[in-house]
């Protein structure tokens, strides 16, 4: 910023004027700000800062940004540039300030002048933000006016991307636009030194959005509303119901995350038989109670996002074991809403709660519920009561899940507070759209320099999440204006963003000229993390996952890629092993594990409790499976290694959610135990093939003389750890390449992480991770989009591409 000042000192004449006797030289700076500017509070902010400095002029909302003049003694205009950076609103994201110096022309005032808006044009969406400070005081203040009021809010705070309909963002177009302001909030909205000046959902009780609570669905009828209606939930949730509570992107079931027989009840309803549950305490301090928080994690709790954190759970912790089963970590987040904060502060005579459980209002996989009447039908049999209110919900936006790496925040699933805020690139983009994943989907749509990623949309596995995906892409097509010349998907014919990606391609509907790239699923992980991290020449890509498709139609995920944006060449995989049954072989890892032992001659004889557990019948069946091939594709997939070992040491053998056996063999591994298995390589002719039966070898030796399971998953994880390693020396070696990108699902192992990273750095690789960008399939739009970008833009890969016939 200092630096753009010091250009228009040198570039641009500053004519400057003496100030009578005093002798200060005067001056006009005009300045351009960009970022998210518009909707959190920026004008009124400039206002504020040019009374301040006694500064005169004007500033306005244009298409691009913030346009501010202001005239005043050269000095001061440089004070003034200098805190628009230093001092703006919270809920800005300034991402640069051009200035320039002219002559004054004597403005006698400042005012904020009427927006400029351009066709085609677009501005960066804020995303919606937790309750501030100043509402949060205001909110428990029985002399304001809005005391106990659940919706307050101000241009500092409170919902914005859930129910925003179109831009500009203006009243009209929110949902809000059902609610007439009263009197005084309009005087507030109106005055350009109020906190609520343009705040589009400013609203009180006697104006605004009010809360009641329904028990019976068939009726709906109206237990209670306004504030008794909260004390009415809280009280029910202390008597271990289960109440559905209507947020900001969607509905929660919540119960009280201490109490085993509600968590047991919500576990049966939901069908939900050992997934983590999220919960939610009144602060930090209650968090502490039962999980270990550093100082990273405690800025992340605490964030204006207020993302789920993963954290570590102290022993003896009074949350509910079955909150999150055979799992070290709990998922905690920090109110957001004023609801949350009227729901959880002591109130009404109730006991403390310290902690409810939160978790999507949803049956198992579909898209949570967002509507009353939505949420009445298909969580009748879910909940017991319902919390709801009339602000509707424009966009479905479920909780964002992160957790802190080496004191960095790393993010697991980019949804509510985080989107649609861009992921910015150091390079300019052609508008592409990509379609992204099968699960934990989310697509891309790219403007300029800006990537931006969805919400998360889920698993897409039915007509809801389907119908979800498709009005998530027209709406942020409409907010930024993008009509895509370019549509990038995955290669799996089966998937449904896929078949999307097709329908598009045959029904004509597009304009001539749209380009169409498949993307290779480990390609797109390896881009995904490039991307976020400013990367663009070639690095060694090691992308473990549990399911991607491969160029030679086999399931690939334990791939060493050498890659850039624009091509891929597989240098190394592991070897490609039967996945008896197909889908069957992913829920039921002891399938895997059999299907690795197959080949081992003396694995299968005897001695291995893992053959005692299964059923003759399907052991006969799945021999066979492995011997002919019915239904059985191939698969070099890291993931179902892991789900082998994981089954074969006794921990998991059938899986109720994904990556379930992987994840609870890393929660058993010793963290201080650093030798791992040998695990030999291969030398030779690329694509090397990596060998996983040696090490099962080991492990059927270790688990036959009686090593504690502890010890087994840790030289397990050691050695796959050290074999990334290997493997990496060897590439170089051969393709003169230092540096590696992890990605994949697999990754979000932290033990594995560390120790991958510890080893590739001892020799002196450089390395890239996600931080950014979730590595698992939720991050793979980002980089199907750069690599269809890369791939149109570049002359001699354009044969691969397809264009609609038709098309100029
Ligand atoms: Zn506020
Ligand atoms: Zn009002």
């Amino acid at each position: 910023m200092k630096n753009n000042l010091e250009r228009a000192e040198l570039g641009s004449p500053i004519i400057m004027c003496q100030a009578g006797a005093v002798g200060v030289k005067l001056g006009r700076a005009r300045i351009m700000v960009r970022g998210i500017v518009q909707g959190v509070g920026f004008r009124p902010f400039i206002h504020r800062l040019a009374s301040d400095h006694e500064l005169k002029g004007w500033v306005l909302n244009s298409t691009e940004g913030v346009v501010i003049e202001v005239e005043g003694p050269i000095k001061r205009l440089e004070e003034f540039i200098a805190n628009i950076t230093l001092k703006a609103p919270p809920l800005a994201v300034i991402e640069r300030v051009e200035s320039s110096f002219l002559p004054p022309v004597g403005y006698q005032s400042f005012i904020i002048q009427a927006s400029q808006e351009e066709e085609g044009k677009f501005v960066l969406i804020s995303p919606d933000i937790c309750i501030c400070p100043d509402c949060l005081r205001e909110l428990s203040d029985p002399q304001d006016r809005r005391y106990h009021y659940p919706f307050i809010n101000c241009t500092n705070c409170g919902p914005r991307f859930t129910i925003i309909k179109d831009i500009p963002y203006d009243r009209p177009k929110t949902t809000m636009a059902a609610f007439q302001m009263c009197p005084s909030c309009k005087e507030e909205y109106l005055n350009p030194s109020d906190r609520r000046f343009h705040a589009q959902p400013n609203a009180c009780s006697a104006c605004g959005p009010r809360v009641w609570l329904v028990n019976e669905r068939t009726t709906g009828d109206s237990l209670t509303e306004g504030e008794e209606a909260i004390i009415m939930a809280r009280h029910l949730l202390n008597r271990r119901a289960i109440v559905a509570v209507k947020g900001l992107g969607g509905f929660h079931l919540a119960c009280d995350a201490t109490n085993d027989a509600s968590v047991a009840l919500l576990r049966e309803r939901k069908c939900r038989v050992n997934k983590p549950f999220a919960i939610m305490s009144l602060d930090c301090r209650a968090v502490e109670g039962y999980c270990h928080v550093n100082d990273a994690e405690r800025q992340l709790l605490e964030s204006p996002q207020r993302p789920i954190v993963l954290l570590r759970r102290k022993s003896g912790s009074p949350i509910s074991a079955l909150v999150a089963p055979n799992n070290s970590y709990l998922g905690v987040m920090l109110p957001y809403t004023p609801l949350h904060y009227l729901l959880l502060e002591r109130r009404g005579g109730e006991p403390e709660t310290l902690a409810l459980v939160m978790t999507s209002g949803n049956m198992s996989e579909e898209p949570i519920a967002i509507g009353n009447e939505e949420a009445l039908e298909r969580m009748g049999t879910l909940a017991d009561a319902f919390l709801l209110h009339d602000r509707d919900i424009y966009v479905r936006c479920d909780d964002s899940v992160t957790r802190v790496f080496e004191g960095k925040e790393t993010i697991i699933r980019r949804s509510r507070g985080y989107a649609p805020f861009p992921v910015r690139l150091n390079f300019e983009m052609k508008p592409v759209l990509a379609c992204g994943a099968q699960l934990k989907n989310t697509f891309c749509i790219t403007k300029e320099n800006y990537a931006f990623l969805s919400q998360h949309i889920g698993d897409m596995e039915n007509l809801e999440s389907l119908s979800s995906f498709e009005s998530g892409i027209e709406h942020l097509k409409r907010l930024f204006r993008v009509s895509p010349e370019v549509i990038a998907y995955d290669l799996h014919p089966e998937y449904l963003s896929t078949k999307y990606a097709r329908e598009l391609r045959g029904n004509g509907q597009l304009s001539s000229g749209v380009q169409f790239v498949p993307v290779q699923h480990h390609h797109a992980h390896i881009a995904s993390c490039l991307a976020e991290n400013g990367v663009q020449e070639a690095v060694i890509g090691v992308a473990f996952d549990g399911t991607g498709y491969g160029e030679d139609g086999q399931i690939w995920g334990g791939e060493f890629l050498v890659c850039d944006f624009r091509h891929f060449e597989r240098r190394a995989h592991l070897k490609y092993v039967v996945l008896p049954g197909g889908e069957a072989a992913i829920r039921k890892p002891y399938r895997m594990a059999i299907s690795y032992l197959y080949h081992i001659p003396t694995a299968l004889t005897s001695g291995l409790a893992l053959l005692d557990r299964i059923d003759p019948v399907e052991l006969e069946i799945v021999r066979r499976q492995i011997e002919r091939g019915i239904n059985s594709p191939l698969t070099s997939s890291c993931g179902r290694l892991f789900d082998a070992v994981s089954s074969l040491l006794g921990i998991c053998d059938v899986i109720t959610y994904e990556g379930q056996a992987a994840i609870e063999l890393e929660m058993l591994a010793d963290e201080s135990f650093e030798d791992g298995y040998h695990w030999p390589l291969p030398r030779g002719k690329f694509p090397i093939t990596i060998n996983q039966e040696p090490i099962l070898c080991d492990i059927i030796h270790d688990l036959r003389t009686g090593v504690p399971i502890a010890i087994i998953s840790a030289k397990f994880h050691n050695a796959v750890a050290e074999m990334v390693s290997g493997v990496c020396c060897l590439i170089r070696e051969q393709d003169g390449v230092n540096s590696v990108a992890l990605s994949g699902g697999v990754f979000q192992n932290l033990y594995l992480l560390k120790r991958t990273l510890s080893h590739l750095w001892r020799k002196g690789f450089t390395l890239y991770i996600h931080h950014q960008v979730p590595c698992n399939d939720g991050g793979i739009a980002l980089g199907q989009a750069v690599i269809a970008n890369a791939k149109v833009t570049s002359p001699e890969l354009r044969r691969s591409i397809y264009v609609p016939s038709g098309a100029v």
